[in-house]
Formats: structure tokens, sequence, C-alpha cells
């Protein structure tokens, strides 16, 4: 049977020279990877109270709404700066290369709501931690995070679990 990291590729120099993309697109075209992401990122969370499922854009969202749906919970989008319509509090963060800021709309989450944030991949975990941020200053309760890959040469996972944050992940 097919692993998880058999659905993925490797794109060589993209974005920029020396960078190897991990590619979840081919993950998400196949019917069989795709349940089976979804399947295996539910599975910690059996029994455990969720109220709503925080997607980290843009992969994040993919998967988030099918595990918002599979939980029959809500969903609540990260966006980068200046996509999202409504009043926003807003969080920056420093990239290889200057800064990023991300957003999140300032009523979409209520004070004590027990909250799981999802993305794609974990690599130095500075789109996460901010996002978890985000979250944590509108009063949710971050139960855990989830993501497909981490690449731990790069440090996400210490770095959330610094945090306090419980990690899940389906493959390196
Ligand atoms: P970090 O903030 O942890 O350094 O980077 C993670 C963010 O960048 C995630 O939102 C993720 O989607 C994106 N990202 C960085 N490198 C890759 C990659 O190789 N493949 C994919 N699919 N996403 C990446």
């Amino acid at each position: 049977m097919k692993k998880i990291e058999d659905y993925i590729r490797t794109i060589v120099d993209f974005p920029h020279e020396g960078i190897m993309f991990r590619d979840v697109t081919t993950l998400f075209a196949d019917p069989r990877g795709f349940r089976m992401a979804i399947d295996l990122m539910l599975h910690p969370y059996a029994g455990i109270e969720i109220d709503k499922v925080v997607g980290l854009e843009a992969r994040g969202f993919i998967l988030g709404g099918a595990i918002a749906h599979q939980l029959s919970v809500g969903f609540v989008p990260i966006r980068k700066k200046g996509k999202l319509p409504g009043a926003v509090i807003s969080e920056a963060y420093t990239l290889e290369y200057g800064e990023a800021i991300v957003e999140i709309h300032d009523d979409a989450i209520q004070p004590g709501e027990k909250i799981l944030v999802v993305d794609d991949l974990l690599a130095t975990g500075g789109t996460a931690a901010a996002g978890i941020k985000l979250v944590e200053r509108l009063g949710g309760e971050i139960v855990s995070t989830s993501f497909i890959i981490d690449l731990p040469e790069l440090g996400g996972r210490k770095k959330l679990e610094a945090m306090g944050m419980e990690v899940n992940v389906l493959c390196e």
C-alpha cells in the first residue's frame, strides 16, 4: 500500500534556486491520497473536543476545510495581509528575507473555543507560530496543531513545542 510520502513530489529550485519544494498538489489530486491524508490527520482527535478548525493560507484551507467538514465544526481562515474583507487583527513574523503579515477576522473565534490549527508543511514554524498567536489573542484555546509534512532540520516542531503546542505530523 502507498504511504503518504509516495503521493508527494519534490520540485527542485522552486520558488528559488536551491529550494527543494515539497509539492502536495499531487497528494490532493489523488482520491486515495487525499482521503488517507485527511483520515490520518483526524486520527489523533477521536473523542477530543474541537469547536473550530483554523487553516493557514493557502494549502491549510484545503486540508482544514475537509477536516472541519468531517468533524462537523466551523472553519476559519488565516490569510496574508489585505485579503480578508472584515475587521482583522494582524501578526507579523520574519522570513528568511524580510517580513510577512498574517490576519484573522477579529470576530472569527470566541474566547474559550477549542481550536485545531492546520497547514500542509512545517518548516521554520514562523507561519504557524504567527497563526497560533492570532488565535490566542482572540482567546481561543489551541487543542493541537496538525501538518502533513515536517522538515525537522528547520526547527518548526521545536519552536511550536516550546510554545506549549502539541504537534502532529504525517511524515518528514
Ligand atoms: P514556515 O513558516 O514554517 O517556515 O513555512 C511554512 C509555510 O510555508 C507553510 O504555510 C507552507 O505551506 C509553506 N511552505 C514552505 N516550504 C514549503 C514546501 O516545500 N512545500 C509546501 N507545500 N509548502 C511550503
